[in-house]
This record gives structure tokens, C-alpha cells and sequence, in this order.
């Protein structure tokens, strides 16, 4: 058998899985970047693996092959797959019923661990999604200044609601949709764009149209551009521009929150949103997101206020219980030491491999975040992201597939770990990765 017909074989049966689901679901996924298409090299020899189980840092495919996992639902499960303690508290749920449309004592209980650990955050709402968050959080913002006008950064992504879609990173730049067909122009004239870590800019959008601006909404380590922190005093500044002109600032902290610290991005840095958004790893890997923040602006949802927002399944008990196990493990373990520890060894070693290989990375990482562009020169914005060299991205991607590493297919990712990417698979992957440079070289 020659390399072609092993690398054939060895995707059988995702093959017929993927060929069947493209018949029955647009692109045969049910969100855009699981397709491959920005990996698949123009042809078709590469299609997504179809997964049949995870466990701890691993996932195993309908063919039988396992891969260490990098994606990890592209972000909640800071644990890894299947942990003993999540599918316990689920498992209890399960036995007793999972929704019912009224108050249980599990959404309080995860509220209060909320509340007790986010600075910033005196009162939480809990919704299904994080593109519900953010859009959430924004009306409520609105509703609080009477301002229409929103400033976002370019390449950040907050969901796929209406007014947010607009130069919005990951899937949408990966697929080269800066904004999307169907998204009236009524709406996104209210959206302002601004670069991250670009203060100047902000401060002159304020200037002139501060008067009209509800809220900046930022994502304080930007992670759908890949990997990109905040520079210096960036995050600070902003606080500081925001009281001048009396806007809110909304931390999206959809991908960092529990991930980089129990008490989210804004007490690694210190500083403190107005509002804050969060997602993935709340819900310990089940549909669960949340808005929340100071106390006086959150009374103004309904019933406390008139800012309308509802849900049918949000705040249900089996999500409640799968976020509440995996926040009690971060809260009661050195989760962050231990994921500190393993992440920081592996971008010594990819970037030694890179090196070793003749290959020009540029990494980022904060805790368990880490970003490998493809870039002789550092990225600050989305601008030096999308300058990167994607098409050594896409080989790199399928030498790592073939080698059992499981990256995303895109290359405007974060790569995240769990506590369970232990030091042998860390080794495994930079290995992995050794070879995968040479092909790139
Ligand atoms: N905000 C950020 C920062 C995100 O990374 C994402 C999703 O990746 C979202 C919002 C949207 O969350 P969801 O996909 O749960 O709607």
C-alpha cells in the first residue's frame, strides 16, 4: 500500500460518515470551521474525522483512530473528555429529571460559585449559548445608556447575533466572510470596528462618537484571530477611556473565563469590566453560557427590570451540574498550576521543533491558551494574523492529523489544553510535530 492508500483507509469509514451528513446538513456539520475547508488542500483527500468517544486528552474516530485533542470543543473541557466527576453530577441529574421551566437549586448553587469567584460580577444570568451572552449583555448595555452605537475590534468574535457579525474572526475569516449575506445594513451601521491592542484608534472613535456609544465589547485576550493577549497596559487604558466617555465596558470572557484563571481574564490583569460574557468552560461542555455584573446594572433585566431576555432550557439542571463539578475541580485543585505547567512545555518544545526545523513561528499562550502562527514577525491584531502563512498551516495541519494530534483546521485558532494533557502525550505531540515542521520546510 502506498502513502495515499494508507492515509485512504485509515479515514474509511469518516469518509461515508461525512458524505451521508453533507446530504442531510449544509457542509455536513453544524457550525462552519468542523469542515476542514481551509485544510483540505483545494481537493479532497482530507475530510473531517467523524468522532465516536473521548476520554481524558484523547478522542477516538468512527475508524478507530485516536488523536490527542488540541480542540476540545474549542474550549469548555478544561478537564478533558469524560471526566469521572462531570458524568457523576450529570448522571444524578439524569436519574431525576433534567428540565422543568422552574427554579432548582443547582442554578443557584453554580450562580453563587459565579458570583463568589468573578470579581467583577455581583449578579449572573445564565443563557444557552455564548452568542446569546454577548448579544444579551449588549441590549442590556443599550438599555442602560440609552446609546445604540457598539465598538468591537476587528477579528474578535461574539457570537454569530446580527449586529456582532462584522469582521468577526475565526470561522467567518477562515471561509473569508467578513460579514454575512442576510445581516441588514441597519444593523451593523451601529457597530463600530476598531483594531485590537490599537488604543489610538479607540480613543478617536470615542472622541468623535463617544456621546453615542453604549459599550466596547472585548475579548481581553482576543483568541479568534489564534492566540493574541492584550499588550501592556492595554486592557487599562481601555477601563480608562470607557469612564471618560461614559461608555460600559463588556468583557467577552466566553473563551477565557475559568479557562486562564478561576476569577477569569479580568483578574489576571486586574481590571475590571462593566459587564462580563461567559461561556464553554461554564457549562463544563454542555450548552450553557452567562451573562453578569455590577448588581445596578444587572437589576435592569426582567422581572427585576425591563430589559427583556428569556430562555426555555436556560439555567437547566444538567448543564447547572456539569459547570457547577467542573468549576468545583478548579476551584478545589491546582487545575491552573498543572495546566500552566504542562502548556508552557509545550510551547518550549514546538517552538524548538520549529526551530530545529528551519520553520518561522510566532507563539502566544496565557495558562492553557496557546497560538502558533506561521509568522516571522510577532501578531498584535487581526492584521498581522491574517498575514500569516496559512498554507503552511494547512500542511502542518494534516502531517499532525496523520499522526494522531488533532488540531483545528483553522488557522485563526487557540489551541487549548485540559489538566489530562499530561506530560507523555505533550511529548507525543511535539514529536509529532518535528516531523510535521520538516514537511513544511
Ligand atoms: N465569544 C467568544 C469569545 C467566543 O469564542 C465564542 C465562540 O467561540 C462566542 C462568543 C460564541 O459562543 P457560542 O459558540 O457558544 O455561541
Amino acid at each position: 500500500m502506498n502513502e495515499e492508500q494508507v492515509k485512504v483507509d485509515r479515514y474509511a469509514k469518516s469518509r461515508d460518515a461525512f458524505a451521508w451528513a453533507k446530504e442531510v446538513m449544509p457542509g455536513g456539520v453544524n457550525s462552519p470551521v468542523r469542515a476542514f475547508k481551509s485544510v483540505a488542500g483545494g481537493g479532497d483527500e482530507i475530510v473531517p474525522v467523524t468522532v465516536k468517544s473521548g476520554k481524558g486528552a484523547m478522542v477516538m474516530d468512527v475508524d478507530g483512530n485516536e488523536y490527542v485533542d488540541y480542540v476540545l470543543s474549542y474550549g469548555p473541557l478544561i478537564l478533558g473528555h469524560a471526566p469521572e466527576v462531570v458524568s457523576a453530577a450529570m448522571s444524578k441529574v439524569m436519574r431525576s429529571g433534567w428540565t422543568f421551566g422552574m427554579p432548582t437549586e443547582v442554578e443557584t448553587q453554580l450562580a453563587q460559585l459565579v458570583t463568589d469567584v468573578v470579581p467583577s460580577v455581583d449578579v449572573v444570568r445564565f443563557v444557552n449559548s455564548g452568542t446569546e451572552a454577548v448579544m444579551s449583555a449588549i441590549r442590556l448595555a443599550r438599555a442602560a445608556t440609552g446609546r445604540a452605537k457598539v465598538i468591537k475590534c476587528t477579528g474578535c468574535y461574539h457570537g454569530h447575533s446580527d449586529s456582532l457579525l462584522v469582521q468577526a474572526g475565526s470561522g467567518a475569516t477562515t471561509l473569508g466572510v467578513p460579514s454575512s449575506p442576510g445581516v441588514p445594513e441597519a444593523i451593523t451601521q451601529n457597530t463600530l470596528l476598531v483594531p485590537f491592542n490599537d488604543l489610538v484608534a479607540l480613543d478617536a472613535v470615542l472622541k468623535e462618537q463617544g456621546d453615542e456609544v453604549a459599550c466596547f465589547v472585548v475579548e481581553p485576550i482576543a483568541g479568534n484571530m489564534g492566540c493574541v493577549p492584550p499588550q501592556d497596559d492595554y486592557l487599562e487604558v481601555v477601563r480608562e477611556l470607557c469612564d471618560r466617555h461614559g461608555v460600559l465596558l463588556i468583557f467577552d470572557e466566553v473563551m477565557t473565563g475559568f479557562r486562564v484563571d478561576l476569577g477569569c481574564a479580568q483578574k489576571l490583569y486586574g481590571v475590571m469590566p462593566d459587564l462580563t460574557c461567559m461561556g464553554k468552560v461554564i457549562g463544563g461542555g454542555l450548552p450553557c453560557a452567562a451573562y453578569g455584573g455590577r448588581e445596578d446594572l444587572m437589576r435592569q433585566v426582567a422581572p427585576d427590570g425591563p430589559m427583556y431576555q428569556a430562555g426555555t432550557l436556560s439555567g437547566n439542571p444538567l448543564a447547572m451540574a456539569a459547570g457547577l463539578a467542573t468549576l468545583e475541580v478548579l476551584r478545589d485543585t491546582d487545575a491552573y498550576g498543572v495546566l500552566e505547567t504542562q502548556t508552557a512545555s509545550l510551547e518550549l518544545g514546538m517552538k524548538q521543533a520549529a526551530s530545529d526545523a528551519g520553520v518561522s513561528v510566532y507563539t502566544t499562550r496565557v495558562g492553557s491558551m496557546f497560538g502558533m502562527f506561521f509568522s516571522d514577525k510577532p501578531v498584535y491584531n487581526y492584521e498581522d494574523a491574517t498575514a500569516c502563512r496559512v498554507d503552511e498551516y494547512a500542511i502542518f495541519f494534516q502531517s499532525m492529523l496523520h499522526q494522531g494530534v488533532m488540531l483545528a483546521p483553522s488557522a485563526y485558532e487557540t489551541w487549548f489544553t485540559s489538566t489530562q494533557h499530561d506530560e507523555s502525550v505533550i511529548n507525543m505531540t511535539i514529536d509529532a510535530a518535528a516531523v510535521a515542521f520538516k514537511k513544511v520546510a
